[in-house]
């Protein structure tokens, strides 16, 4: 365990020392709070550290070669003070999470699997709450990234940069940061000024608005909705059109609409979509469905719309977040920046980590799923030993499934 640990750090400080230039440096650097945790005690934050210049950051990475390194959203009078109340908070990025860990994505029943503590019972995918079996909460999870929950991340962060944060909030693209968090998804960065003193109920405000949370949407109320119109109404209407167009027999009725509702939709498809698109839109036709089948249809096209975001990231104010440029350590994946229009591409285990290796030979330790990370399939045998791309074979042995054999 120690020699594996060592090992990985070697690696990563090699990765300090030859690739400091994907270290992306916070803006106003002395203001921000730094955290890192270190190989040799990782279970323990040291926090409350603060650089005055990027040298000092650089040589500070390169010396102590972190396990993990963060730095605070929040822009801070007294960063390396001890307290909050000392640091004197001035401001903070706005800052959103897609995480992929609790997004549901048919891939799980493939590669994720629980077991009870308890009891000992298993099953594939997420975890469920509780046992089902004995009622125990302790659940230990095997959890997995694919290259399809990854495409899930993408869309989500689309949906929150194209839909809501340009669309809706007005912000431009070139105020909008998106970042690789080096696991399971990504991290959306806002910095501009008209965000910084938001504190944090206004930015729960904006998280419930991007969730769709507490929009109740109503097809009396203001007229009806027309496509063109903006924010969630347009959406909506967007979104119902979409759902008549192409809604079968077999989604409905997983819906819950009666069988009567279901010919009502599917022989009337053309009459209700031309009511839809008309100027001004009609909407009366959807007034044949009872009201709980309306309400299955609207809170559908809600989820569909709505972006997954973590708000405990969003509302926190004094947040440590990963620093662009390191390397995360339960992966080895570096944290990098990811253009909007190149997002659909972007392949995390495609970035080189160190300039002189380019793959590494594993000795698989434990039983690992079959998994798709970027374009490749791999799937191992356990004491087997194997020579793959420097990223992947790295990635194995930060998750603790494999050990390096030797770095080539
Ligand atoms: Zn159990
Ligand atoms: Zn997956």
């Amino acid at each position: 365990m120690e020699r594996r640990r060592s090992l990985i750090r070697r690696i990563f400080h090699e990765f300090y020392s030859e690739r400091y230039e994907l270290i992306e440096v916070p803006s106003d650097l002395p203001k921000r709070e730094f955290g890192f945790i270190f190989f040799k005690s990782p279970d323990i934050m040291v926090r409350h550290k603060a650089f005055n210049n990027s040298q000092e950051l650089l040589e500070f990475l390169k010396a102590n070669v972190p396990m993990h390194a963060y730095y605070s959203t929040a822009h801070y009078k007294w960063p390396e003070a001890r307290s909050m109340d000392e640091k004197m908070w001035l401001g903070a990025d706005l800052v959103f999470d897609i995480d992929v860990d609790h997004i549901p994505t048919p891939c799980k029943t493939a590669h994720d699997s629980w077991k009870c503590l308890d009891c000992n019972l298993g099953g594939k995918g997420m975890p469920p709450e509780t046992c089902p079996k004995c009622g125990s909460k302790r659940l230990e999870r095997d959890a997995w990234v694919c290259d399809i929950c990854l495409q899930k991340a993408k869309e989500e962060v689309l949906k929150l940069v194209e839909d809501f944060l340009v669309s809706d909030f007005g912000f431009r693209l070139n105020e909008i940061k998106v970042y690789f968090s080096g696991h399971r998804g990504f991290h959306v960065h806002i910095e501009s000024e008209k965000v910084q003193h938001l504190d944090s109920d206004a930015r729960r405000e904006i998280v419930d608005y991007i969730k769709g949370i507490g929009f109740r949407p109503s097809i009396s109320l203001n007229g009806d909705p027309d496509m063109s119109e903006t924010g969630w109404r347009g959406r909506m209407a967007r979104g119902v059109y979409k759902f008549i167009a192409d809604a079968n027999a077999d989604l409905l009725t997983e819906l819950g609409f009666k069988k009567r509702e279901i010919t009502f939709l599917v022989t009337n498809r053309e009459i209700i979509l031309r009511g839809l698109e008309s100027s001004p839109p009609y909407w009366g036709c959807l007034h044949k469905l009872s009201k709980r089948s309306l309400n299955a249809l609207f809170d559908f096209v809600k989820r569909s719309y709505a972006v997954d975001i973590d708000e405990r990231v969003t509302t926190d104010i004094k947040r440590l977040i990963r620093l662009p440029g390191s390397l995360h350590g339960k992966t080895g994946l570096p944290v990098v920046p990811v253009g909007i229009s190149d997002i659909e591409e972007f392949d995390p285990f495609s970035i080189e980590i160190l300039n002189s290796a380019s793959s590494l030979k594993l000795k698989i330790l434990r039983k690992i799923p079959t998994l798709k990370l970027g374009s490749r399939e791999y799937s191992f045998k356990v004491n087997e030993r194997v020579k793959v791309p420097f990223s992947v074979g790295l990635y194995m042995a930060c998750r603790g499934v494999a050990e390096i054999v030797n770095v080539m």
